[in-house]
């Protein structure tokens, strides 16, 4: 009789591994979802989990109430296209996809160009710049709820705002894969652009570094950065974690940075900005903690 295959799972996996800040500490438990069958086994994954992509805008607290993650691995769904129609599956990198977009002549997400995010968690989170956002491209969401299984979510039920999607406000829906509608283009015009937005990202930010891109959202009518950098905070470091010399709304760690030191710096942040000008910085990055 044939037994059906265990779900993936990784045990004691440093927290390094996981996110591109890399802080210390290692997390128990990682569980993989490789294709649609392990969806009937997702029940058995101990809860609290938290949903991962590729951890470049989280932060893990090694010592929080996660002793598992879940992730969806980049093999659920290489993209297809039909038309200007991709379909593409939640932990797909940017790299992949772009190489997809050049091979394939189909454009659109060239902005996230030298990101290190999936595709997933762009959708989650509304990733944005240079004026564009996921949002402009998101034609419906291939998701997974304990309630409802697998389904699909239109572009208004994402309820997209500035770096808000609603699948933020239900922390347990998984996303699976995605339908973008991206525009035909000829591919050395895409190749060209992809090298100009990582050569201008790497010019302002230190995308080398392990840093988690921005720290805070920009609070209306200001920049986070020109705020922290105003209080006199940019290239101060608290333990191992430094804000940024370049870019005062990153955070970098620079070296054995803990998530002591992170709480550390945020809160010092938050409080002299509001001390000097009133006004509160809302947090971008996420926290499994
Ligand atoms: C160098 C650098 C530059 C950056 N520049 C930008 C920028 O220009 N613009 C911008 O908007 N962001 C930027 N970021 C931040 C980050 O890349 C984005 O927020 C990105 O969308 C996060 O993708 P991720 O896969 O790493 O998500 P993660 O950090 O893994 O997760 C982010 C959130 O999405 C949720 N999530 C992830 N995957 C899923 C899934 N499959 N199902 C359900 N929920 C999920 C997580 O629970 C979490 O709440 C930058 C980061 C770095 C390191």
């Amino acid at each position: 009789m044939s037994r059906r295959r265990p779900i993936l799972t990784k045990d004691n996996v440093p927290i390094a591994k996981l996110t591109t800040f890399q802080n210390k500490g290692t997390i128990p438990h990682v569980v993989v979802i490789e294709s649609e069958s392990d969806l009937a086994q997702i029940h058995t994954v101990k809860k609290p989990y938290f949903i991962l992509g590729k951890g470049s805008n989280t932060v893990i607290d090694p010592h929080g109430r996660y002793n598992t993650i879940l992730q969806v691995s980049p093999s659920y769904q290489a993209p297809v296209a039909n038309g200007t129609e991709v379909h593409v599956g939640a932990g797909v990198s940017v790299k992949s996809f772009l190489d997809f977009s050049v091979a394939s002549g189909l454009s659109g997400l060239e902005f996230a160009a030298g990101v290190p995010a999936s595709i997933g968690g762009m959708t989650v989170m509304n990733f944005g710049c240079w004026g564009s956002d996921m949002a402009e491209f998101v034609d419906r969401v291939q998701v997974w709820t304990a309630d409802k299984g697998c389904h699909w979510l239109n572009h208004t039920e994402m309820d997209y705002a500035y770096r808000s999607s609603s699948i933020q406000h239900t922390p347990d829906t998984l996303v699976l894969s995605v339908v973008l509608q991206l525009r035909t283009e000829q591919s050395d015009t895409i190749r060209e652009r992809i090298h100009r937005y990582i050569k201008e990202r790497s010019a302002k930010q230190p995308i080398r570094d392990k840093t988690f891109g921005s720290t805070f959202k920009n609070p209306s009518g200001h920049f986070a950065a020109a705020l922290i950098e105003s209080v006199g905070l940019k290239g101060v470091s608290f333990g191992g974690v430094q804000i940024s010399e370049r870019h005062a709304n990153f955070l970098v760690n620079t070296g054995d940075a803990s998530f002591e030191d992170i709480q550390n710096c945020l809160r010092t942040a938050k409080e002299k900005v509001k001390e000097t000008h009133g006004i509160d910085l809302e947090s971008e990055v996420k926290f499994a903690s």
